[in-house]
């Protein structure tokens, strides 16, 4: 397992400069159900202009709606190194776009500057200190997705939409 992000209690989003975003977060219905997520605090950064809103799973080449997945074998930081896949509950493996979406994000972090992520909790991509641990039984486990996890070795700092202090 790699390491998680800690637990930021209450986190009052900085009142200036660019943060990536969960794109669902943001009102787009790209949730492996084709659904959104939305925080009233993600539409008013949209509204900005702050919002740098991505779907690493949509930007790595998956359709909406898609087959539920989660890692097998590790975390995110474990799937970046090789060591840990994303599989769908077909069975399919579908780690490359994974790989890509995350890719993908940390290019718009740093095409943008943006050093604050706060990504959707317990997606495979995005999750921030917890994913389901790939029984597909509704398990949590420490950790984060694979694209928490390349930002975060990127320095970008990673939270959990349910740790912002807004709404
Ligand atoms: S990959 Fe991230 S942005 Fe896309 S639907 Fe899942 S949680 Fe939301």
């Amino acid at each position: 397992m790699g390491r998680s992000a800690e637990r930021v209690d209450a986190l009052k989003l900085p009142d200036e400069g660019p943060i990536l975003i969960s794109a669902c977060l943001a009102g787009v219905a790209c949730t492996h159900a084709a659904e959104a997520k939305t925080r009233e605090w993600a539409l008013q950064l949209v509204a900005s202009g702050r919002a740098v809103a991505v779907c690493p799973e949509v930007a790595g080449g998956l359709p909406v709606p898609r087959p539920e997945a989660e890692i097998t074998g590790g975390d995110g930081g474990d799937v970046l190194d090789g060591r840990a896949h994303v599989v769908t509950v077909d069975g399919d493996d579908v780690t490359e776009n994974y790989l890509r979406g995350a890719a993908t994000a940390v290019a718009a972090a740093s095409r943008t500057g943006a050093g604050l992520a706060v990504l959707k909790a317990r997606s495979p991509s995005c999750g921030c200190g917890a994913i389901y641990d790939g029984s597909f039984g509704g398990v949590l486990t420490e950790g984060n997705g694979v694209t928490a996890a390349a930002l975060s070795r990127g320095g970008v700092t990673v939270v959990s939409d349910e740790d912002v202090d807004a709404d």
